[in-house]
């Protein structure tokens, strides 16, 4: 799987500020996750990436994910009583946690709803960001 040259060079600046380099594998899982947006969790991932990369291991995908994660260009999703999922959309979003499929979905939040929630917080408190997400059912697909 081939990384576009705009993300190629986003993972490229985000590993650099976090000290890290860029590897075909990191490139990879990377890929993978842009590939399909419907928040992954690792087995998935290490699924998708064998299809193409059949010598990567699961607990090289667990790294790069966690790479990922930590220099900011991946969210780890966490539901609970679940693995956890991935997620590379780094806009504020909330998550719909489908209890009827299972599957996890990008919600957009307005970034004055954002504002409103840190006006929430007492006097000197800052957050640095906020979790939302809702649990309940889509509707179910008429296709
Ligand atoms: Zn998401």
């Amino acid at each position: 799987m081939k990384l576009a040259t705009t993300a190629k060079r986003a993972l490229g600046e985000a590993l650099g500020q976090a000290k890290q380099r860029s590897t075909r594998q990191r490139e990879h899982v990377f890929a993978v996750l842009l590939d399909k947006r419907d928040h992954p969790t690792a087995d998935e991932v290490y699924a998708r990436a064998r299809t193409t990369m059949p010598t990567i291991s699961l607990a090289t995908v667990y790294n790069c994910l966690e790479t990922l994660v930590s220099c900011g260009l991946v969210r780890q999703v966490n539901i609970e009583r679940e693995p956890s999922r991935y997620c590379p959309n780094l806009r504020e979003h909330a998550h719909f946690h489908d209890l009827r499929s299972g599957r996890v979905l990008d919600i957009d939040v307005p970034t004055d709803l954002i504002t409103g929630l840190k006006r929430l917080l007492p006097a000197g408190y800052e957050a640095e960001h906020i979790e939302l997400s809702f649990r309940g059912k889509a509707p179910t697909s008429k296709a």
